[in-house]
Order: C-alpha cells, then sequence, then structure tokens
C-alpha cells in the first residue's frame, strides 16, 4: 500500500511560507525518456521561512512541501528508508516573538519511481482536450490531470522507494507503508496523507 503526502490544513499546527523567495529553474529532474524538463522551482539559498502559529510540528505545511525538521532528518538518516536524495537547510526564520525558538527544518529532494499508473484500475478526471505531446513515461495518455480520485500503480517498476514522485504526477510526493510505520513509531507530528486507494480519505499523524 502506498500512500499520498497532502497538507494537513487542520490547523493544529503552524504553516509556513518562504518569505522573499528566489525561485530559479531546476534542471536536474528531466524525464530521461523525452527529456521535458520536470523539475519546477528552486528556491535559491539563503532561504528565509516565515512560520505563523507557535506548535512547530515534523512536518511543516505548505511551502515547501514539506519542511522537515531536524528530529526528522537525524531519525530518516538513520532508519534505513530510501528515496530521499538530499536534504536543504533553511537557513533563516521569521516566527512570531512569542514563540519559543524552533529548530531548523529543511527541503527534501525525492527520487522519481519508475512505476507507472494503471489508468484501468485508477480513477482520474482529465482536462478537457488532448495536446500533442506524448512520452509514455511522463505524458501516456497526453492529456492533463485535473483531478484524481484513485491512484493504481503497475508495481513492475518498484526499486523499493519509500518516498517518491512519479513522472506522471508532476511533484506530488508519495510514501510507503514502511514510511508511515516510521513515522508512528517515533510520533513524528503532523504527516498528512491519504491511501492512493481514496484520495478521500485523509488522514494526520
Ligand atoms: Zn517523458
Amino acid at each position: 500500500m502506498f500512500y499520498k503526502l497532502v497538507w494537513p490544513a487542520n490547523g493544529r499546527f503552524a504553516a509556513c511560507r518562504p518569505y522573499k523567495p528566489s525561485y530559479i529553474a531546476a534542471g536536474h529532474d528531466d524525464c530521461p525518456l523525452c527529456g521535458r524538463h520536470m523539475g519546477g522551482r528552486y528556491w535559491e539559498h539563503p532561504r528565509t521561512l516565515e512560520i505563523e502559529g507557535t506548535r512547530f510540528p515534523d512536518f511543516l505545511f505548505p511551502t515547501p512541501y514539506p519542511a522537515v525538521s531536524e528530529r526528522f532528518v537525524a531519525l530518516y538518516k538513520a532508519s534505513g528508508l530510501k528515496g530521499i536524495l538530499g536534504f536543504e537547510e533553511i537557513e533563516h526564520y521569521r516566527i512570531r516573538k512569542t514563540a519559543a525558538r524552533s529548530d531548523k527544518y529543511y527541503t527534501l529532494t525525492a527520487m522519481r519511481s519508475r512505476m507507472s499508473i494503471n489508468y484501468q484500475e485508477s480513477e482520474i478526471d482529465f482536462g478537457k482536450g488532448g495536446h500533442e505531446h506524448f512520452c509514455p513515461l511522463c505524458d501516456p495518455q497526453s492529456r492533463t490531470i485535473d483531478r484524481i480520485k484513485r491512484l493504481a500503480l503497475n508495481e513492475e517498476g518498484y526499486a523499493g522507494e519509500d518516498v517518491f514522485k512519479l513522472y506522471a504526477t508532476g511533484n506530488a510526493l508519495y510514501l510507503s507503508e514502511r514510511f508511515v510505520d516510521f513515522v508512528k513509531k517515533n510520533r513524528l507530528t503532523n504527516l498528512g496523507l491519504c491511501p492512493l486507494d481514496d484520495f478521500e480519505k485523509r488522514m494526520v499523524l
């Protein structure tokens, strides 16, 4: 069973946003088949994160997606889990005067899995009309995805990753059952997720 990471917007913990960020195009994450640029935006250093609220969780949302605590980074590195390629520090913070000083947060980069979407068993709303671009890996339907209700994956491309993105769904992050167990065991806070077989079934750990 895999899960999709979602923002737990229930107000229990602080939320964040990059403060006056400078973004550049990241060229290191292109589709290996068609060469299409997948990387999105890269948040340049030095970075400042604005945090609203005074309860600091291990997974801080919504942007970047997510920022993770120092405690998470240390536990993850010792865990033997796979899929996170690296962590990058956020150097500066704007927090409320009443907030106890928070630990540092990091952004993460995750690998892309070679698993493809099983379109027969998934429930996906596509955008109207198709486009010219086609790629069996990153754009096999030549249509944009509007909404996913249920996602089934062809697991023959699975290489054991616990945190990953897919080529066909941009920067959405997916998690393995092992990863979810690791978060529960270590009582890490504010991980939002939904099982791939029902995107409506949102949970917060
Ligand atoms: Zn492609």
